[in-house]
């Protein structure tokens, strides 16, 4: 079946390529669409928000997802506002530098935190096939690594050898991530 993908982001395509391969033939965003306001207030609706976008673009059926970092100290944020918790245009820099600092006082398995995705097809008949991953780890109190994005340098995954996600290449990534964790689970619903 054919989906295009709702992301413009080269990497997490192919990450999703190498994923759905067998059960979907993946289509690049197409470069002219615009981007979407992303302000649902859940992952769900942003990735509704992202995926039907594209479908009344193209016409065709879309794929998107969303993620959110959600640390326990902090009452689950930034949650859905990930991308923007330093503001508006903050970098990854700015809001790994907020995070710690919000979490200075906080010690040992208060730093509990995970990250979580949400994976949404926009069918052209209105229907949708929706996943979840979700990554459980902690807030290192340094940052370490300087593979991958986000807060990947600051994220320490339970499984994952005591290694930050900024540590492992995509592959060790990618096998533990929550995004992938929501694309296979999308892929066992097809
Ligand atoms: P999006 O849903 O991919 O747009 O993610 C929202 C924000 O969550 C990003 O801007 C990043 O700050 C953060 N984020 C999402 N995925 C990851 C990841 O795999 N590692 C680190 N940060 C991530």
């Amino acid at each position: 079946m054919d989906l295009v993908c709702a992301s413009a982001n080269s990497h997490k395509y192919s990450e999703m390529v190498q994923i759905l391969s067998g059960v979907v033939n993946l289509i690049p965003r197409p470069s002219e669409i615009p981007d979407v306001v992303e302000d649902a207030d859940t992952l769900q609706g942003n990735a509704r928000l992202k995926a039907t976008a594209v479908r009344s673009a193209t016409g065709c059926a879309a794929v998107a997802d969303d993620t959110g970092l959600e640390v326990d100290a902090l009452g689950g944020a930034p949650g859905i506002f990930s991308a923007r918790y330093a503001g508006e245009n903050a970098t990854d820099e700015d809001n790994v530098s907020k995070l710690l600092k919000e979490m200075s006082e906080v010690t040992g398995e208060g730093r509990s935190a995970r990250f979580r995705t949400i994976a949404l097809i926009a069918w052209e008949d209105g229907a949708e096939t929706i996943a979840e991953g979700v990554v459980e780890g902690i807030i290192a109190a340094t940052p370490s690594g300087v593979g991958g994005f986000g807060y990947d340098s600051v994220f320490i995954p339970t499984f994952g050898g005591g290694k930050t996600f900024a540590e492992m290449g995509d592959k060790e990534k990618n096998a533990i991530s929550h995004r992938g964790a929501a694309f296979r689970a999308l892929k066992e619903l097809l």
